[in-house]
């Protein structure tokens, strides 16, 4: 039986007094969610403050991105090292806003798949389509191609210690969400391409959904046999709409 997993995606948003709220309003509201697994993910210079803040709670925390590279002269760049300094458990690669504003493409997200588990941090793997390729008919061709970059370079048994997410671009920040039905019908086409590779590995993965969920609509998604959480984006800011999309998935 698969956890419900139901992530917290800051963005580039936050400062130390903000992250203390929010991150101590969550730690209060706890009490009030069965078992589910939960993370937040905050820019590296926060990174500190989720460990002595979140250390004590349940709450797991991670990066937004890592470096491809094991270290060297890579200005701005975060490597997998620094990320255990701060007991990161979880790392985000590939989301739409990397591939797109940064133009990192299915090689370099592939290299930070195999550059977070060199530290056992679980990469976070993001998936999704454009509106055009969803208007084309597109999507499950574009997320299979996404996902058999990786599966190409790791190998089946890696996915094992990984998490996907499923986030169509066009949902993203945008207010849109998928239906619950366009969301399974690609979670279920995910655990399929893994199946034909490893029917274990397809089964336990835990395949979140991403794009605009609020507390309004995270129960249905949730309901949806093969979505097993959420990466939450604009929602994550708001302790209280956060706390409500996780009692939605506990
Ligand atoms: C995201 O950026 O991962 C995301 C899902 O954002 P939002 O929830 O704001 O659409």
């Amino acid at each position: 039986m698969r956890r419900k997993f139901v992530a917290g995606n800051w963005k580039m948003h936050g400062s130390l007094a903000e992250n203390q709220t929010r991150l101590s309003q969550l730690a209060k509201g706890l009490s009030q969610l069965k078992t589910l697994d939960m993370a937040v993910f905050s820019t590296a210079p926060y990174l500190f403050q989720c460990k002595s803040l979140l250390a004590a709670t349940p709450v797991k925390w991670g990066a937004q991105n890592i470096s491809e590279h094991a270290q060297g002269a890579f200005t701005g760049e975060t490597s997998v090292a620094m990320l255990q300094d701060f007991s990161c458990d979880y790392v985000i690669i590939g989301h739409s806003e990397r591939r797109e504003l940064f133009a990192e493409n299915d090689a370099q997200v592939a290299a930070k798949f195999v550059q977070a588990q060199t530290g056992n941090i679980t990469p976070i793997l993001c998936v999704g389509e454009s509106l055009q390729q969803r208007e084309a008919g597109t999507t499950v061709e574009v997320i299979s191609r996404q996902i058999q970059a990786v599966l190409d370079v790791v190998g089946i048994q890696k996915f094992a210690q990984a998490v996907i997410a499923y986030e169509p671009i066009w949902a993203i920040g945008t207010g849109k969400t998928a239906t619950p039905q366009q969301a399974q019908e690609v979670h279920s086409a995910i655990r399929s391409l893994l199946a034909k590779n490893d029917q274990c590995v397809a089964q336990n993965m835990q395949i979140l959904y991403g794009g605009s969920v609020k507390p309004g609509n995270a129960a249905e998604i949730f309901a949806q046999p093969d979505v097993d959480g959420a990466l939450v984006g604009g929602a994550s800011l708001n302790a209280g709409d956060f706390m409500e999309i996780c009692k939605a998935a506990s």
